[in-house]
């Protein structure tokens, strides 16, 4: 596990170093999702665990808290997370888990934060650390808390227990609770320019980086992450449709897509009419630039209300994406649904 933050957060880190002195209980950081705001806060939890901190505030990598960190069971560090999240189940012996590891073994793990994982940070708070030093509780995303959780949650923020710091990172504040919102510092994570998004992508040698990253909104994580999950190909299948629609069209596509995590289809499609949608009302391509011709084409031909009904009901099959009850219809409906719309 490397020590390093990425380039375009250089100066948060340095700023959050300054709060050292007079560490808040909860910090809240947020921006958009793909930045490494994960990957940040867990830095930053080494940090405050290492018991031979540089002077930059980064973990020195050796001490015995450092090796316990990159092997994942320091005894005062917890991390939070949605199980979707996880690579394998959670390891046994925790309480709660035990119906959790059942549960994922018979379902698709779950995309939220559970009661049952905040209940746990319960006994891990009640003991007294150690190694003497600080308790770390890490949480993302905030929004995947669910009411019972949030609710659960919002009463050890209450009344912090001492020596222990949440580091809790969300992709979109309006979907937190206020009244957690209000319990916590909050910390913004920026958004990279492009040419330093770009650069980084280079890097790391993704192939075809400025594509992926304008299609993630200039979100470099996102765009990795996409690059590598090589969808190139679905995703091109679904632009050839979207830039030259036809009845008989979707309905292969549909049947090609069905395989494809529907969640995704759907926010290409999102991404797609928001380009119709800006170049006809002010003439800018944020995510295709290379089918300009295709998306002025279609900016020109669509009335602009009933653009503006096709994103709403892509933004509501958004809601359902996760549990259609087959894939299939839904992408042949959704897609039946924009033909229709561009005749
Ligand atoms: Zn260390």
């Amino acid at each position: 596990m490397s020590n390093s933050i990425y380039p375009w957060q250089e100066s948060s880190w340095q700023q959050l170093q300054t709060l050292r002195q007079r560490m808040p209980h909860a910090i809240l950081f947020h921006g958009a999702a793909g930045i490494g705001k994960s990957d940040f806060i867990e830095r930053f939890a080494q940090g405050l665990l290492c018991e031979a901190v540089l002077p930059d505030g980064h973990a020195c990598g050796a001490c015995a808290s450092c090796g316990w960190f990159s092997q994942q069971n320091h005894p005062d560090y917890r991390r939070v997370r949605p199980e979707s999240m996880e690579d394998e189940p959670p390891a046994e012996g925790e309480e709660g888990e035990g119906e959790t590891k059942k549960a994922a073994k018979s379902k698709t793990p779950s995309k939220e934060i559970k009661i049952e994982q905040i209940r746990a940070l319960a006994d891990f708070m009640n003991i007294s650390t150690h190694r003497q030093g600080l308790r770390v509780v890490v949480l993302y995303p905030a929004e995947a808390l669910n009411m019972p959780a949030s609710n659960a949650l919002l009463k050890t923020l209450e009344e912090p227990p001492p020596g222990t710091v949440f580091l809790v990172a969300s992709n979109s504040l309006d979907r937190v609770l206020p009244t957690i919102l209000s319990r916590c510092r909050k910390f913004a994570l920026p958004m990279p320019s492009h040419a330093e998004a770009l650069a980084w992508l280079k890097e790391q040698g993704v192939a075809d980086a400025d594509s992926w990253l304008r299609e993630q909104g200039g979100a470099p994580l996102a765009a990795m992450e996409q690059a590598e999950s090589g969808s190139r190909e679905d995703l091109e299948t679904l632009l050839q449709l979207l830039a030259h629609p036809s009845i008989e069209g979707a309905l292969k596509v549909a049947d090609k897509l069905q395989k494809v995590p529907l969640s995704g289809t759907v926010s290409w499609l999102q991404r797609w009419l928001y380009d119709v949608f800006s170049y006809k009302l002010a003439g800018n391509i944020r995510y295709y630039p290379r089918y300009q011709k295709e998306l002025a084409g279609l900016a020109d031909k669509i009335h602009v209300s009933r653009l503006m009904a096709a994103i709403k009901g892509v933004n509501e099959r958004r809601a359902t994406s996760d549990h259609p009850l087959s894939p299939k219809l839904f992408l042949e409906e959704m897609l039946l649904d924009y033909a229709n719309c561009c005749a």
